[in-house]
């Protein structure tokens, strides 16, 4: 009888316990990786590359979704849904074998299930499901704002129809870095350059540790071990200093860095239902 009582009293007092442990590792933060589709490149030497300096021809381009216990966040668009409608790659040089919205479905997620969306920048390939998002929280740069919302959009690398669905979103306004959730685990750092508001992405996944995503910082190895800028950015000095910036952060927070669209890396990735935590 004692030792009953004493049974239950230590699982009455072991068990929040035991399940405050079980809901941490539950709740713990995950990155889900999907292949939002690819480009294919007749010559790099737009990127700042000459065509005789690398092989590579083919960008991939991926979404990532991060799930935090305060919520999920969309992390770039990929290609336009429409470019799936083509089979293989289409004139333009894209290709997209399955729509993100098909895709999210393994992790019984719809485009209405998102809290935070956030696109490293308005380029064609970061936002191309972005009037497909109904109900989420617009996290974006200033600068990127009032140049992708302008009255009369100037900016030639920007095309509005693809996104104008994000007007009617709340949104965040940010200038400078952003820490998304308030523990420091998920941050938008501010990288301006390849557009007025260029943005990466800080993750500190719990297992697979410190991580950035690049965005379009760099687009390949070389632009990385080399500063190539490319000829089409808004700002090549503020490239360079974001590029300074961008690496101070890898070295102090000793973080992994992905190039989003390096099609080398991304094949030894997994994908999503997989995630990294
Ligand atoms: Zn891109």
């Amino acid at each position: 009888m004692f030792r009953q009582a004493i049974t239950t009293l230590l699982f009455t007092l072991l068990f929040p316990l035991l399940s405050a442990t079980a809901l941490a590792e539950d709740s713990a933060l995950k990155l889900y990786v999907f292949d939002c589709g690819s480009i294919r490149l007749p010559t790099v030497v737009d990127f700042g590359i000459q065509d005789d300096e690398t092989k590579v021809r083919e960008l991939v381009v991926p979404c990532y979704i991060i799930e935090h216990e305060k919520g999920l966040l969309l992390w770039d668009g990929g290609m336009p849904s429409s470019t799936a409608k083509t089979e293989g790659y289409d004139e333009e040089g894209g290709r997209l074998d399955r729509t993100f919205a098909e895709q999210i479905k393994t992790l019984n997620l719809d485009m209405g299930s998102f809290d935070f969306v956030a696109f490293s920048h308005f380029h064609y390939d970061h936002v191309g499901i972005a009037n497909e998002i109904t109900d989420a929280e617009l996290i974006i740069q200033k600068a990127e704002y009032e140049s992708a919302f302008a009255e009369k959009v100037t900016n030639p690398y920007f095309s509005p129809e693809l996104y104008a669905g994000l007007k009617d979103l709340d949104a965040t306004i940010i200038e400078g870095d952003f820490d998304v959730f308030g523990d420091g685990s998920v941050e938008i750092i501010s990288a301006y350059g390849h557009t007025p508001g260029h943005q990466v992405l800080y993750l500190n996944l719990p297992n697979y540790g410190p991580l950035i995503l690049s965005g379009d910082l760099y687009h390949f190895r070389l632009s990385r071990t080399d500063r190539r800028v490319p000829s089409f950015n808004h700002d090549a000095r503020m490239t360079l200093k974001a590029m300074d910036k961008v690496e101070a952060l890898v070295k102090e927070r000793k973080a992994k860095f992905w190039i989003e669209h390096d099609m080398a890396l991304f094949k030894t990735l997994k994908l999503a239902p997989a995630y990294y935590d």
